[in-house]
């Protein structure tokens, strides 16, 4: 048994004083609040409950920072997925799982405790199916074990390059199945999932462009789990939506699929204030990824009209170029400060903005991804710690001086009551780490 003393911990969306957690098996056995530390305890500032990550393309993790070259004319996503499907293309099996060790390490060093895989990388560099199907889920997984994060497998289903089924195109040959091919991909899913603690598993329709209505329908038969699809991150995708249906990408949703709390509809970036509200109302969790979304130019989704008709969202790493959770939480709060000419816009009045955003990011992870997260007795022992050492804080402040100011890092960081993270430094780094450096050079090496 471990018994965590906390001087102050983030229990609901309160910040509660001496509080000890006593964890067994895995989980919160017993939470005693108000109280004196005990001999043995092991004994911290601040501690809070670990964060889902509700999307990562693990793999992108390899390219972060060297897509970062203006090209010839006015750059936009779609240079940046050229550089991407170079990358995405050139892995092996191995180095696949050396990323993916590299990017599960870091977001359980920065207080992410599960990832939603959104995975589209499947088959071998020319294409081919491999012997075994699932090769990637199993080096995803694999790597899961290794860094100790929990996993949440969505599978990505991927077959067309645009609206109306066009065919894909050649660097998409990795990602491409057809529905039989994928429900042998999910079924071997089930058992990894059945398998590994902590896992779970859902699926993703890549997109309206690269699933047609009819494979929409029945992906949707396929699963009990949660639904993730992208939808109307880029103008362009909105346009061709336009074009294609008369509908806009999210309306389309709304108008032709059993839209409801199952579902995570990732980026939602270009809505109208109509789908935001029908969006809100169906329970869809918005999957933000704000340094991704920055980071590619895609836009800024009106988050305080959604949280306004109540809905939900969670947090994402995206394509991994920058793993933070503290990152992720400040830009969608600055983002929405630079649209709308305002300050403390996800804060409710007399709340801290630091609070409020992590308590939502909370709670719309983790019904994105259909885990339970948060410091409840009886739930997975998921826990952080902040490192409060190098600043003058505060308990009232100190999320938000962690989120908005400067010297905080997480400190340590548990996964299933697992000591994962000490002094800011994953378990695993060394040997992840130097493994993950050489993978990268030699992939920059052969492009
Ligand atoms: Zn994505």
């Amino acid at each position: 048994m471990t018994v965590i003393f906390a001087e102050h911990a983030l229990i609901g969306d309160e910040i509660k004083s001496d509080v000890r957690i006593s964890i067994a098996d895995g989980r919160i056995e017993r939470i005693e609040i108000g109280v004196k530390a005990e001999a043995g305890d092991e004994r911290h500032s601040f501690v809070l409950p670990g964060m889902p990550n509700l999307h990562s393309h693990t793999f992108q993790r390899a390219m972060a920072g060297l897509a970062e070259t203006r090209g010839p004319g006015a750059d936009s996503f779609w240079s940046w997925r050229t550089v991407m499907y170079q990358f995405g293309l050139s892995m092996n099996p191995e180095q696949l799982e050396a990323i993916a060790a590299q990017a599960f390490m870091e977001m359980v060093e920065q207080g992410f405790s599960r990832v939603g895989e959104f995975h589209y990388l499947h088959h071998d560099r020319d294409g081919s199916l491999y012997a075994n199907p699932a090769e990637h889920l199993e080096r995803i997984a694999a790597a899961s074990v290794e860094t100790g994060i929990g996993l949440t497998m969505l599978p990505v289903f991927y077959a067309h390059s645009g609206f109306g089924g066009t065919a894909p195109v050649e660097g998409q040959r990795r990602f491409i199945h057809d529905l039989d091919q994928f429900a042998v991909l999910m079924a071997r899913g089930g058992e990894i999932a059945r398998d590994l603690p902590g896992a779970n598993l859902g699926l993703a329709p890549h997109s309206l462009r690269a699933a047609t209505p009819q494979e929409l329908a029945a992906l949707i038969e396929m699963t009990s789990g949660p639904i993730h699809i992208h939808v109307a991150e880029q103008v362009k995708e909105v346009e061709d939506c336009i074009a294609w249906s008369g509908q806009r990408p999210v309306e389309w949703l709304l108008n032709h699929a059993p839209v409801d709390d199952r579902w995570c509809f990732i980026h939602a970036t270009h809505v109208t204030p109509s789908e935001v509200e029908r969006m809100a109302k169906s329970g869809a969790i918005a999957g933000l990824c704000p340094v991704t979304e920055a980071n590619l130019g895609d836009g800024i989704f009106p988050v305080s009209s959604f949280l306004g008709h109540g809905g939900r969202f969670g947090v994402g790493t995206d394509s991994n170029v920058s793993i933070s959770l503290r990152e992720e939480l400040q830009i969608l709060e600055y983002s929405q400060r630079l649209s709308e000419r305002s300050r403390n816009v996800i804060a409710a009045p007399g709340q801290s903005t630091g609070v409020s955003l992590f308590t939502k990011a909370l709670d719309g992870g983790a019904a994105a991804l259909k885990s339970p997260a948060g410091i409840v007795a009886g739930q997975s022992a998921d826990l952080f710690t902040l490192d409060l050492s190098n600043v003058p804080w505060s308990a009232k402040h100190a999320i938000d001086q962690w989120i908005f100011g400067a010297g905080i890092g997480v400190d340590c960081a548990w996964v299933r009551g697992q000591k994962l993270v000490s002094g800011g430094r994953h378990v695993g780094r060394d040997e992840i780490s130097s493994r993950f450096r050489k993978v990268v050079s030699d992939l920059v090496a052969a492009g």
